[in-house]
């Protein structure tokens, strides 16, 4: 394979620009040429690619967001829309595809792969939602965003004695709420994994004010509901006083940590290497320490669980 291209595409997340250096400077280590697709796959059916050096992926490894732009399309979900996007690889003699993406994105390059481009994915995504991966590019990024957040807003809920609820992102899922809550020492963590009722949460605010609590934090993933109406609710059943914050796309950006810089370099060198080896409909994903190909079908079919240990945790702590 002497030429491959990269592509980041869906939802942005910090640590894609890590990403995509790596796999640029990798491949030229191999004598390989690379691609860059701008703006996901909507760019790949409009032919927006150009080759990228070594100096043009420099003084992005610190910078959240993804330099390539990232977009969705609708016209990239048919099979006209595939076809179009694969003959604007196929002109340029570009083999192999590398997407740094969610789980629509994944999803997308499996469809891709059925037309005969070689494909390996990456995932990235800040909610940690995508099977076969202990974490997602993005996610360490962001949590610690949250918690930045939480600590914060801890100051203020201390100095009022006030209920503090703070909603996350996730989707649906309750990654970014159990691990920024755990690590943020909040009294309440509701995921949409798992059940709750509204007025057992007033009953154990009230309780813990009875024991001598000062303040309550509570960390609302926004698969579990609206941290706005929750709010509403408790104000309105305990009499506490309550404050909402809904931190949205603050926790997309950012510069990313340690941990996504690393690991986004380092999937992204066993992406490189397993295409230049031939594979494809595969994603790399990190597990117990390791790189790991994983077939994209099961990465995009299952359903990544919360890890009940870490839940269970979170409980015991915030007694
Ligand atoms: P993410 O990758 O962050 O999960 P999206 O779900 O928006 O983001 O997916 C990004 C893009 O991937 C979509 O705009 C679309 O072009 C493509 N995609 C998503 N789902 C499918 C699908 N079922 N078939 C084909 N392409 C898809």
């Amino acid at each position: 394979m002497k030429k491959i291209a990269v592509i980041t595409s869906g939802g942005d997340c910090p640590g894609m620009n890590a990403a995509i250096r790596a796999v640029v400077r990798v491949a030229l280590a191999q004598g390989v040429e690379v691609w860059g697709i701008r703006n996901g796959y909507a760019g790949m059916i409009a032919g927006d690619m150009t080759i990228l050096d070594s100096r043009s992926v420099g003084d992005i490894i610190q910078k959240g967001g993804t330099f390539l732009g990232t977009a969705r399309s609708e016209e990239f979900k048919t099979l006209n829309g595939r076809q179009k996007a694969v003959a604007n690889l196929e002109a340029r003699g570009i083999e192999g595809l590398i997407v740094i993406g969610g789980d629509g994105s994944l999803t997308g390059a499996r469809l891709l792969g059925e037309l005969g481009i070689k494909i390996v994915g990456l995932p990235g995504t800040i909610d940690n939602d995508i099977w076969g991966t202990d974490y997602t590019i993005g996610f360490d990024t962001a949590v610690n965003t949250v918690l930045d957040a939480i600590n914060k807003l801890r100051d203020t809920a201390s100095a009022h004695g006030r209920v503090m609820l703070v909603e996350v992102m996730g989707r649906n899922c309750g990654w970014i709420a159990l691990t920024a809550g755990l690590a943020g020492g909040a009294e309440i963590i509701l995921i949409p994994e798992q059940p709750f009722s509204q007025e057992d949460i007033c009953k154990q605010l009230l309780e813990s004010r009875a024991k001598g609590k000062q303040y309550s934090i509570v960390v609302v993933a926004e698969g579990a509901g609206s941290g706005i109406d929750l709010g509403q609710y408790i104000r309105s059943r305990t009499g506490l006083e309550t404050r909402v914050s809904v931190l949205g796309h603050i926790q997309r950006g950012g510069a990313p940590t340690v941990s996504d810089r690393l690991l986004a370099s380092r999937l992204a060198e066993t992406a490189v290497t397993a295409l230049l080896d031939g594979k494809t409909d595969v994603m790399i994903g990190y597990r117990n320490n390791q790189c790991v190909e994983i077939a994209i079908a099961d990465a995009v079919g299952n359903k990544k669980e919360i890890d009940r240990e870490l839940y269970r945790l979170a409980e015991v702590l915030s007694q």
